[in-house]
């Protein structure tokens, strides 16, 4: 009797279970649905779009103009097949569209879903094969579930190609985006153990890894191998985390709280850190800056929706959605580049990126060191760009002063790199991110101020380079440039869009766009304003070949051929009026204590911040103040001169465990952070 009424409540308590399911997998169905529909945003021009497809179908129900035996890694024609029935199902299933519940087009549909069952195109690059494809799939048919179900027969044959690509063995944005399409076989077929899978997979991105691909310890986003990509394969991972977020919320599938708190600050503290105005910062944009119209916020906007769907859901913190509404506000150009921006400094140890960002401006600096990897090319994109990470900066006012300048870049001229001088763009060799070769590389931040370095050695060219953030001021320094070769080697201060004219003031000193550039004493410079001329096709063999040009503002430091033992120091002071530049004298304020290539040294006499890099065990003198280590470390020690000094320390090689510090005689031991927290800022006071 006991066995009977245990079995009763087992069954009973499945039998509920399974219920409770079924309608979690109803409605997470109808959320995929609605959330695909809520991406229409212009019906006719979809009505437009299927009534063109309808009419280039051939007999053999093939598209005359696909090429089904394409060979092509990217833009891979037969791609445009599903597409296109993809096109025809949103209409067919969409109540505002001509096309709703049209016998003549759902025809069509499942005549075009045969000829793919049977042609069964293959790509060459898996990414079509095991993402694309299956996911485009899965999609048609649950649109047409939402209205009318594909005959059986071939429903299930597609199903079947779907099934494609292996979630576990990917890592990142990619894991994601092929358990999403397991999820979708899960909801279609009402699998509740396959749903387990595809949600935990879909989930699993969402972890903090040390170096892994996907979200670091320090929030940056790495993809293929341990490569920045905050807004390239970033954004893959944002997007497709909060739309499975919002497909199973309140279900026995939600994301747990620990990974939702994660995933908002990637997004509020960093991705939505790292652009001005409408656009995004170069440097976190990996490979796909080459490809012409990337780098504005369009994305951003489309995720509008969504973050209401989950806003509504309770599932984002009011205060994210705030300035979230701050920056969608900004991308419309309804308030400012400046509205509602808050001073904010972000040493990614992981990522080997520096954000520094105030009301007037962005500051960032992109390095690598060998537990990182540089840019990568690949796919035939980014053809050029093999200096994009020694040293770049990006600084941004308006927002747009690179926008779509790549074409017509000098590649051996990207802002802030220190480099050979080809006459002509030297190709990248390497695909897929070639691993950094220097340890001594990262900085120290106390989430306003902070310092950086980069230790360059790559195509045959030495450098010690650092940067030293300060309010109003960066200070830029090299020291210990040494190379070989028969080039000149130049430093670059900057190559952006022309926008005006360009001002030369006192002594070494230039001003353009709102932005002063100023030399200390000694110091020469270089610049150009002239037009620049090039092809996306150039840079990127899926892009266009005609030809584009513009005026570009060009400034750059010349070492000469052979340097030994060069060096350069210049300061930037974005947000300055050309009559507030020309009154100003920076170097009043702020100090260069020394620039060698065993000591960088920066104070700033009115903020009371000595900001240190020390390659070696050493000892530097400013002011009243000395600092001695017995290791190689950065420092900033702030309130110079105050009984209360504060002391931020790191190690940029992340394997020292300590670092024996002498303020003014006074000695202390300063433990440093240890396994995924090696690089970050240790605080003493
Ligand atoms: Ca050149």
């Amino acid at each position: 009797m006991k066995l009977v009424s245990v079995v009763l409540v087992l069954a009973l308590w499945n039998g509920v279970a399974l219920a409770q399911d079924n309608a979690a997998f109803d409605s997470v169905a109808n959320r995929i649905v609605y959330d695909m529909q809520s991406e229409v945003n212009d019906v006719k021009a979809l009505d437009r779009n299927v009534s063109k497809h309808k009419q280039s179908i051939g007999d053999n129900r093939l598209w005359k103009d696909i090429n089904y035996s394409d060979q092509s890694m990217a833009l891979w024609s037969p791609a445009l097949h599903l597409e296109r029935v993809q096109d025809f199902a949103l209409a067919f299933t969409n109540t505002h569209s001509s096309y709703f519940n049209s016998s003549e087009l759902y025809g069509l549909i499942t005549n075009q879903l045969r000829a793919w069952n049977e042609k069964n195109p293959i790509c060459r690059n898996w990414w079509y094969n095991e993402i694309n494809c299956p996911q485009i799939l899965g999609q048609v048919i649950l649109l047409l579930n939402s209205l009318k179900p594909l005959p059986a027969t071939l429903q299930d044959s597609l199903q079947a190609k779907m099934l494609r690509g292996n979630m576990y063995k990917q890592t990142g944005a990619n894991k994601l985006d092929v358990a999403l399409h397991y999820l979708y076989s899960a909801v279609l077929t009402k699998n509740p153990l396959l749903m387990d899978t595809a949600v935990a997979q879909c989930f699993i991105p969402v972890t903090l890894t040390n170096r892994g691909e996907g979200l670091q310890y320090d929030y940056a986003y790495l993809q293929h191998g341990p490569q920045l990509a905050i807004a390239s394969y970033g954004t893959t991972f944002l997007v497709g985390e909060y739309k499975v977020a919002s497909y199973v919320r309140s279900t026995r599938w939600q994301l747990p709280e620990e990974k939702r708190k994660a995933l908002a600050k990637f997004f509020n503290e960093v991705y939505l850190k790292a652009t001005r105005g409408k656009y995004f910062d170069f440097s976190v944009l990996g490979r796909g800056f080459s490809r012409k119209g990337i780098g504005n916020l369009n994305t951003i906007v489309d995720m509008h929706s969504k973050m209401n769907l989950l806003q509504n859901s309770g599932f984002v913190n009011a205060g994210d959605v705030e300035s979230y509404n701050d920056v969608v506000k900004r991308i419309a150009g309804t308030e400012p580049a400046s509205y509602h921006v808050n001073p904010l400094h972000s040493q990614f140890f992981s990522g080997d990126y520096t954000l520094h960002a105030r009301k007037e401006y962005l500051f960032t600096v992109r390095t690598n060191s060998v537990r990182t990897r540089r840019t990568e090319t690949g796919n035939s994109e980014n053809l050029l760009g093999r200096y994009m990470s020694d040293g770049a900066t990006n600084i941004q006012r308006s927002g747009g002063e690179y926008f779509n300048i790549y074409p017509i870049w000098e590649y051996d001229k990207i802002p802030g790199i220190t480099c050979r001088d080809y006459a002509t763009d030297r190709p990248a060799i390497e695909n897929w991110g070639q691993p950094g070769t220097t340890s001594f590389t990262g900085g120290v931040s106390d989430s306003l101020y902070g310092v950086n370095t980069y230790e360059l050695d790559f195509d045959s060219v030495k450098a010690r380079k650092a940067w030293f953030f300060f309010d109003k001021e960066i200070v830029c320094l090299g020291a210990g440039i040494q190379a070989n070769t028969g080039e000149n080697i130049t430093t670059t201060i900057n190559q952006c869009w022309s926008r005006d004219e360009i001002q030369k003031g006192d002594n070494e000193s230039y001003w353009h766009d709102s932005i002063g550039y100023f030399l200390p004493e000694g110091g020469s410079a270089i610049f150009t304003n002239d037009e620049q001329k090039g092809t996306w096709y150039k840079i990127n063999h899926s892009q266009p070949k005609d030809t584009v040009k513009g005026k570009v503002f060009k400034l750059w430091i010349d070492h000469g051929k052979q340097p030994k033992n060069a060096g350069y120091a210049y300061m930037v002071v974005p947000g300055l009026s050309k009559n507030a530049f020309m009154d100003l004298s920076p170097f009043k304020q702020v100090t260069i204590v020394s620039n060698t290539s065993s000591l960088q040294a920066v104070e700033h006499r009115k903020l009371k911040i000595l900001q240190v890099v020390f390659y070696s065990a050493g000892t530097v003198t400013s002011g009243n103040t000395t600092l001695s280590v017995d290791k190689p470390c950065v420092v900033m020690l702030k309130n110079t001169g105050s009984k209360k000094p504060e002391l931020c320390i790191s190690d940029p090689t992340q394997k020292l465990a300590d670092v024996k510090l002498t303020l003014n005689g006074k000695t202390m031991n300063c433990p440093l952070p240890q396994n995924e927290f090696a690089g970050a800022t240790a605080r003493f006071r």
